[in-house]
């Protein structure tokens, strides 16, 4: 818990101003923030229009993680039997999965609002809009001031806006749907996609993934890639790439026509979109504030997280810096040091481990094989391709790929990239090896733990 205080406290009765800090969003980066920002003697506000926790708690990495973990058991369930378990026929009931789910956002819910009260920032369970300088006003018409305003609305999904396109769902949605569809079409490539590509899969869905260009997720290294679309086609999901949306139609029959580029129609009972996520930057005041957006849309921050405004800052997905929850938090961890912590601080970007949960899943850290190629010139690469133990025994035929990516001239690891089973929990500890610098000799250097996957990355060869 922070111990310096500001000047301008909760008992400074001469301030000007309502609060020091007014916050629009409660989702991970504003609840940071504010509590934060109060266990340092500001006087913080909230406000939000949906539930705090924002989109990671409440439909997003939470309630996916855990239909990651449903999802899950319809693999292990099969491989149980080639370790000797007698499993009777097993069926699967989504609305059991689903509410136990949503109740689990709800104790969360529960938990981050409690956070906040005990941190004593008041919540205002409204829409805010900055109506002047210092000035917010609510949707119950109440006007307030605040010394400092932070945006914290994060982001929502993008839908292409093609004929139908109401017809489609979200990944808002999608947790709260009342049976698994048959077919699903899933338009992206990206994160969201090729989790809930899993999601359904497991759960007995037909898949389609369409995208508009001829990858999936842009950004990971090609051999990850290339491997997550080759068990993914080897487990039954389709993919159709360079495939533009064009509409959805209802047919006579109820299901949905969806027509697209390069590719015949398809008829499918639900269509997820899941093509990237745009910043909640509408209707809160913020061009009459002089607030400058960037030409994606987002708000346009400084290293410490300031608008154009003096006294406006935003942080999170509102940003579109990078659109990650921890990020996001880090960010509202800067923001609170720096504005009421007398301690300036700024997010160092560098090195952010990712993981995508697909089936497996995938994590990484650092430069892809090409980046490092590109900037560095000289690079050794060393590669693990093999089959986890438990599949060896359960007879699935899919391999993990680990691949550590180093400085040809000092051995420094620039980048680790896995997909394979548990390859997120692995990661978070190799990261910390990447971001202190660590060389190759270093990872051979340490004794193995034998046998586990992760003893991979220091055997490689
Ligand atoms: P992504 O950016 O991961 O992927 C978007 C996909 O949609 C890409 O395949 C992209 O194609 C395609 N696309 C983008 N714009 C359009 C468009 N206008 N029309 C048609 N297709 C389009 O976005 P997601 O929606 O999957 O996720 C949003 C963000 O949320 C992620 O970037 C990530 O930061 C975060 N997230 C993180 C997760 C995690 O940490 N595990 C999980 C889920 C989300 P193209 O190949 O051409 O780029």
């Amino acid at each position: 818990m922070p111990e310096r205080r500001h000047p301008q406290t909760k008992g400074d009765i001469m301030s000007e101003y309502d609060y020091d800090l007014f916050t629009i969003g409660a989702g991970s980066g504003g609840v940071r923030a504010s509590r934060v920002s109060s266990a340092y003697g500001a006087k913080v506000a909230v406000a939000e229009e949906y539930r705090v926790g924002g989109t990671c708690v409440i439909r997003g990495c939470v309630p996916k993680k855990m239909l990651v973990y449903g999802a899950h058991f319809a693999e292990d369930l099969v491989d149980a039997r080639q370790f000797g378990w007698d499993i009777p026929e097993c069926t699967f009931d989504w609305i059991k999965l689903r509410d136990n789910v949503l109740g689990d956002v709800d104790r969360l819910n529960g938990v981050y609002t409690q956070t906040l009260e005990n941190n004593g920032v008041e919540i205002f369970h409204e829409r805010a809009t900055i109506t002047g300088p210092h000035e917010i006003t609510l949707a119950s018409g109440k006007i307030v001031t605040a010394k400092y305003i932070l945006v914290a609305t994060g982001a929502r999904p993008h839908v292409p806006s093609c004929p139908g396109h109401e017809l489609g769902i979200t990944s808002n949605e999608a947790f709260h749907i009342d049976a698994i569809p048959k077919r699903v079409l899933i338009a992206g490539a990206g994160y969201i996609a090729n989790e809930f590509a899993g999601i359904f899969h497991q759960f007995g869905a037909k898949v389609t993934l369409i995208n508009r260009s001829d990858q999936l997720l842009r950004g990971y290294d090609e051999s990850l890639r290339d491997r997550l679309l080759q068990i993914s086609l080897t487990k039954g999901i389709q993919f159709r790439f360079n495939a533009d949306f064009r509409g959805i139609e209802r047919t006579d029959e109820g299901c949905l026509r969806v027509e697209m580029t390069n590719h015949d129609p398809l008829d499918v009972d639900c269509v997820l979109f899941a093509t990237g996520r745009v910043p909640n930057v509408e209707g809160l005041g913020l061009e009459a504030a002089g607030v400058e957006l960037d030409d994606k849309g987002a708000i346009r921050v400084d290293d410490s997280s300031k608008s154009s405004v003096d006294h406006i800052y935003a942080i999170g997905d509102v940003t579109n810096r990078v659109q990650l929850t921890p990020v996001a938090i880090r960010e509202g961890q800067a923001f609170a040091e720096t504005v009421f912590g007398d301690n300036p601080s700024t997010v160092d970007y560098g090195c952010i481990p990712s993981a995508v949960f697909s089936h497996p899943p995938i994590a990484a850290v650092g430069m892809t094989e090409s980046e490092a190629r590109n900037k560095l010139g000289s690079v050794k690469v060393y590669e693990s391709d093999f089959r986890a133990m438990k599949h060896v025994v359960a007879g699935r035929n899919e391999r993990s790929l680990y691949k550590m990516v180093c400085d040809g001239n000092t051995g420094r690891v620039v980048g680790i990239h896995m997909i394979g089973p548990d390859a997120p929990e692995i990661m978070q500890a190799a990261a910390v090896a990447v971001k202190a610098g660590l060389t190759k000799a270093d990872f051979d250097a340490t004794v193995a733990i034998h046998p586990t996957m992760a003893e991979e990355l220091v055997l490689l060869k």
